[in-house]
């Protein structure tokens, strides 16, 4: 089973994607972590990746394209969620020739719908553990008063370099303009897509989430 999760940034992707994996039992291909990944190897592409991600815009689709490629290719698993891809229609046209060569098929995708409010609210104040990369927030969901990770102890945390409200802003009106795309591509005959309600409480939204996934993949 593969399921996309699209969302605005500061949707609750990274956190419903976490919950997704464990109780479907999907790997995690997340673009954005696997360009971070690239940016810290320092590679040659690094520098030019980092100027791009900062600015808020998108990479181009043909380094997304053989990211993707090659992680699924090496991934060797029942069932992938693909969290931030595919954010343009090039790339979701990329992503059914990928998996029909592979001879797999998309079965779902999930729209988290959230306002521009509710998105700068949470990204300003999202912090990530350094170690393990838990997802906080300091203002609805800070670590504990011994400023130590809930999930694995550690005692440090950094917040992104494009959680910044301006490249927020950008990023948002980016994904706005791409997404309406997307919905067009999934929705019509192909029908697979859902829309949730991402401005709720994370445990209402997962609820939501939970509840559409396993009625539509008849589970
Ligand atoms: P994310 O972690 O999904 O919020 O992505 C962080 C940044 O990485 C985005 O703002 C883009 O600059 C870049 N990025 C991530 N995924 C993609 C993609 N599928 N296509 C192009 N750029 C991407």
């Amino acid at each position: 089973m593969n399921i996309v999760l699209l969302g605005a940034p500061g949707s609750g992707k990274g956190t419903q994607s976490h919950f997704l994996c464990k109780e479907f039992d999907l790997t995690h291909l997340s673009t954005g972590d696997l360009l971070r990944n690239e940016i810290a190897k320092q590679t040659p592409l690094s520098q030019n990746i980092l100027e791009t991600i900062n600015k808020g815009h998108l990479v181009s689709d043909e380094l997304i394209a053989d990211l993707v490629k090659k992680t699924i290719e090496e991934s060797h698993t029942k069932g992938l969620l693909f969290d931030g891809f595919p954010r343009t229609q090039v790339q979701a046209q990329l992503l059914d020739s990928i998996l029909e060569i592979l001879n797999m098929r998309l079965d779902l995708v999930i729209n988290l719908l959230v306002s521009r409010e509710k998105v700068i609210e949470r990204i300003v104040n999202r912090y990530t553990c350094i170690k393990c990369g838990a997802i906080y927030n300091t203002l609805t969901k800070p670590w504990d008063s011994s400023t130590k990770c809930d999930s694995c102890g550690a005692s440090e945390f950094k917040q992104r370099s494009d959680d910044r409200e301006e490249v927020v802003l950008e990023r948002y009106k980016i994904y706005q303009d791409q997404c309406e795309t997307l919905k067009d591509y999934y929705g019509g005959d192909r029908g697979i897509i859902f829309p949730v309600d991402g401005d709720q409480d994370v445990s209402v939204v997962w609820d939501d989430i939970k509840r559409e996934t396993t009625k539509r993949l008849g589970r």
